[in-house]
């Protein structure tokens, strides 16, 4: 039987970082892994979701150009294509983290891992024989009742990306970081996209007015949406929601969150998605580098982000969350240069701030995912509005958006 310090179950983000970190300290290493290294992320969401935003984002923007003297006539797209591009980007992605958590030193075996006690891990009928367990099995789509997944016609996100050819119509359930994606993604391609969401706001979990402006963008781009709403009846392809409205869609996609897989056994410790916490890949690695290198996150502070055009992103407390003593501030992105440039003047920057601090930020705007570090830096350390006031931003950018805000306050 062979002998490790450590053996991990799962080899998506959480499970490859702590793997690759304990093991560059000397530790040995035996990462499990019963499908394909990378894990959710690589394989199944983050990465193929964003390679098929390119795609359509650039399909989108190619047919809008004739305002700058570019005329693409005719333009058209071959969704196989786009399949194998995004294929190929994941397979190189995945060669190069194989790789590189190799030459960590891991020792990777791709078998489906069971716990036999808490020093036994066995693996295609071997045992390993470990000190430690670490638990990184991530998550899988959650199936609502009525909606069973069918891989036809009701699709997880998963099967979504089985799909060979684009449907007509769809209704998207949920309107989280995924249900949006997926709704600009197909929308940009020309299929005729409906969302349902149980509450109040699209992205339930945003700033009210981040909801709210992606709403009237929605709207501007003739994705249909219904709130306070879910499905009542199905019939073949028609679809009666509570409300009483009727949709005819040729496949629903549930994207209504992700249930932890997670064995109950003895381990260590648990990471990422499996935890059941928050599922995001970036909350998994930074989980992960806390466990092999004591290097704490706050976990407060953890940024979300919504791709596509306009980018979506927040960090810290929400207008909903503040009371009056706090002050909120909103910069509209046509106050900025480079965004007339680029055509992309729809967003804003909003922030949060009390007492020279700044408690959250919102924004709505070409680049969002970049820009939000600058402001979760300054509310993690504390740094005070008339600190930035005194720094020197460059022209033209949307990063000087923040500083146009600041200055104001
Ligand atoms: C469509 C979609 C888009 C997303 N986009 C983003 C995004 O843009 N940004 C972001 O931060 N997050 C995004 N996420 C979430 C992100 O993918 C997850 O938070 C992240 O993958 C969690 O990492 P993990 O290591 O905990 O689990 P996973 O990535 O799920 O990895 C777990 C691994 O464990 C393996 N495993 C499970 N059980 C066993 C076993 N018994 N033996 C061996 N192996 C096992 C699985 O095969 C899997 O490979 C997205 C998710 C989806 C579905």
């Amino acid at each position: 039987m062979e002998n490790f310090d450590y053996g991990i179950i799962g080899g998506g983000p959480a499970g490859y970082t702590v793997g690759m970190m304990l093991a560059r300290q000397g530790k040995t290493v035996v990462l499990f892994e019963k499908d394909k290294m990378g894990g959710t992320c690589l394989n199944k969401g983050c990465i193929p979701t964003k390679s098929f935003l390119h795609a359509s984002d650039v399909y989108s923007q190619m047919k809008n150009m004739s305002s700058y003297g570019i005329y693409a006539d005719n333009i058209t797209f071959d969704f196989s294509k786009i399949i194998d591009n995004k294929n190929q980007t994941v397979e190189k992605i995945r060669k190069s983290l194989e790789l590189a958590v190799k030459n960590s030193g891991v020792k990777i075996i791709h078998a489906e891992a069971c716990v036999k006690d808490k020093n036994t891990v066995i693996a295609k009928d071997e045992e390993y024989s470990v000190k430690n367990i670490i638990l990184a099995t991530g998550s899988k789509p959650k199936e609502i009742k009525g909606l069973e997944f069918d891989g036809e016609f009701i699709l997880s996100s998963d099967d979504i990306l089985n799909l060979e050819e684009l449907p007509k119509s769809i209704l998207i359930v949920g309107s989280g970081a995924i249900g949006v994606e997926w709704a600009r993604i197909l929308s940009n391609f020309g299929v005729e996209v409906t969302l349902t969401e149980m509450a109040e706001h699209l992205i339930p979990l945003a700033d009210i007015e981040v909801s709210k402006r992606i709403e009237r963008i929605f709207k501007q781009k003739k994705i249909k949406f219904f709130l306070n709403d879910s499905i009542e009846k199905i019939e073949g392809q028609n679809i009666t929601l509570k409300s009483q409205n009727t949709i005819t869609a040729e496949k629903i996609l549930v994207a209504a969150g992700r249930i932890p897989v997670c064995p109950t056994c003895e381990c260590e410790s648990v990471l990422g998605d499996a935890c059941g916490e928050i599922q995001l890949a970036h909350y998994a690695i930074h989980q992960a580098k806390a466990k092999a290198l004591g290097i704490p996150f706050n976990k407060n502070l953890v940024p979300s982000v919504i791709y596509g055009e306009p980018e979506i992103a927040w960090v810290g407390l929400r207008e909903q969350d503040t009371d009056e003593t706090y002050k909120k501030s909103v910069l509209p992105i046509t106050a900025l240069g480079k965004a007339w440039c680029d055509n992309c003047t729809d967003g804003f920057i909003k922030l949060i701030t009390k007492d020279d601090k700044i408690y959250g930020a919102h924004i709505v705007s070409k680049e969002a995912s970049s820009l939000i570090h600058i402001l979760l830096t300054a509310i993690q350390n504390n740094v005070k509005v008339s600190d930035i006031q005194k720094m020197c931003f460059a022209h033209p950018t949307y990063a000087e958006g923040v500083f146009d805000l600041l200055i104001s306050l």
